[in-house]
C-alpha cells in the first residue's frame, strides 16, 4: 500500500480546470504603443490590484522588460510584492503614508510615497523624508492635496519627484478635462518638482497638453480601450478559459440551471464548464456570454452558477469532457454586452485562475 501518513505533504495539485490565457507580447506592445502616444513623455504603468487582475507576477516583469521605468500601486503590501519582481524599478504608492509604519517602510525600501495631504507630508518629514511624489486634487475630489492647502508649511519641505494630478472624466469629452489640465499647468509653474504627470490611459488620447513628463496608463495596458482614439492601437491581453466538466443532451421542454431561465425547444447538446461567478464570470453573462472553440460560438444557456456555466455545444459537436473553451472577453465589446465596466471585467477575475 502506498499510504502517505498524516504528516506527509500532499502531492502537488493537478492543473486547474480553468485558466487565464495571457499574451505577454500584447502587453508589451500595448505599453510601447502608449509610450509612443505619450510623445516626449514616458509611459509608466498602474499595476495596482494585482495588475488589474491580470497578475502582477506575470505582468510586471514583462512591462519592465519592455522598458517601463515607473510603477504605481495603491497599497503598501502591493509595493512589497513589486520589490520582489522588479527591485531596480521606481515604485510609488498612491494611497500614501497613512501611518508612521507606512512611512518607515518607504524609508527602508526606497519605495516613494505619494503625498496626498498636509498630514501625510508631515508624517513623511517626521519619518526622515526623502524623495516622494505629490498628488494635487484639481477636480476629482477624491485623493490629493486640495488647491487651497498648497500653502501648508509641511508641503514646502518635500523633495518632490513626480507632481501628479488625476483626471476625473478623461474617457469623455468633458469641459472638466481642460479645467484640470490648466490647473495642473499652473501647479507645474509654482511647485518645484522633477516630473509632472496627469494622464491615465484615456488622458493619453487627449493630446500633448496632457502628457507632461510621465503618463500613467493602467486599463489600456491590459487591453482596455477607454476612448475611440485608442482603437486599433491596443491588443487584447487576457482571456478566461475553462474545461468542459460534463456533456449532456436536452430534449424539447428541458430547462437549464437555477430557476430554469433557459428551456430547450429542440434536441440540444450542452456542456457544463468550470467557470462561474466566483471566478468573476458574473451572472451578467447569463444568457448573454459566448464561449468559443476554434472560432465557433458556444452561447451561455441559462444562469451562470458559482462554479459552473452551461453552454450550447451545437456548433462544436466533437467537444467532450476535458476539452477547453475560451470566453469572448475583448474588453470594449464585453463591457457593452455585460453592462460591466472594462475595469470591473479585469479586476473581478477570481483567485482560482492560476496566474
Ligand atoms: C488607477 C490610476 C491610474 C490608471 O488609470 P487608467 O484609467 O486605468 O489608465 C492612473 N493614475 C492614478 C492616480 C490611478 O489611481
Amino acid at each position: 500500500m502506498n499510504h502517505s501518513g498524516p504528516d506527509a505533504a500532499p502531492p502537488a495539485p493537478p492543473p486547474a480546470a480553468l485558466r487565464l490565457s495571457f499574451d505577454a507580447d500584447a502587453l508589451a506592445a500595448n505599453w510601447r504603443a502608449l509610450d509612443r502616444l505619450s510623445g516626449t513623455a514616458r509611459a509608466a504603468a498602474a499595476v495596482k490590484a494585482d495588475a488589474y487582475g491580470v497578475g502582477a507576477e506575470q505582468a510586471v516583469p514583462v512591462l519592465r522588460e519592455a522598458g517601463c521605468p515607473d510603477f504605481f500601486v495603491a497599497h503598501w503590501c502591493e509595493a512589497r510584492e513589486l520589490l520582489g519582481l522588479v527591485p531596480s524599478a521606481s515604485i510609488a504608492v498612491l494611497h500614501g503614508p497613512l501611518t508612521a509604519a507606512d512611512a518607515a517602510f518607504a524609508r527602508a525600501t526606497g519605495v516613494r510615497p505619494v503625498i496626498n495631504s498636509p498630514a501625510q507630508a508631515q508624517r513623511w518629514l517626521d519619518a526622515g523624508g526623502g524623495p516622494c511624489d505629490l498628488m494635487v486634487d484639481t477636480g476629482i475630489n477624491r485623493l490629493g492635496v486640495a488647491l487651497g492647502e498648497l500653502g501648508d508649511a509641511a508641503l514646502a519641505g518635500l523633495e518632490i519627484d513626480i507632481l501628479l494630478s488625476h483626471l476625473a472624466a478623461a474617457d469623455e469629452d468633458s469641459p472638466c478635462n481642460e479645467r484640470q489640465r490648466s490647473a495642473w499647468e499652473g501647479l507645474r509653474r509654482t511647485i518645484p518638482h522633477h516630473r509632472a504627470s496627469l494622464a491615465n490611459s484615456a488622458g493619453i488620447a487627449l493630446g500633448d497638453g496632457y502628457h507632461g513628463e510621465l503618463t500613467r496608463p493602467g486599463l489600456a495596458l491590459y487591453g482596455g480601450v477607454p476612448r475611440r482614439e485608442l482603437d486599433g492601437a491596443i491588443r487584447q491581453v487576457i482571456r478566461p478559459e475553462a474545461a468542459i466538466l460534463q456533456v449532456r443532451d436536452l430534449g424539447p421542454g428541458d430547462s437549464v440551471g437555477y430557476n430554469g431561465t433557459f428551456t430547450a425547444t429542440r434536441p440540444m447538446r450542452i456542456g457544463v464548464i468550470a467557470l462561474g461567478y466566483a471566478d468573476g464570470y458574473l451572472r451578467a453573462w447569463s444568457g448573454k456570454g459566448v464561449l468559443r472553440s476554434s472560432g465557433r460560438a458556444l452561447p451561455v444557456l441559462g444562469r451562470v452558477s458559482m462554479d459552473m456555466t452551461v453552454i450550447d455545444l451545437g456548433q462544436a459537436p466533437e467537444l467532450g469532457e476535458g476539452d477547453w473553451v475560451s470566453a469572448d472577453y475583448d474588453l470594449p465589446a464585453a463591457a457593452h454586452a455585460s453592462g460591466l465596466s472594462q475595469y470591473e471585467l479585469l479586476t473581478l477575475l477570481g483567485k482560482r485562475f492560476p496566474r
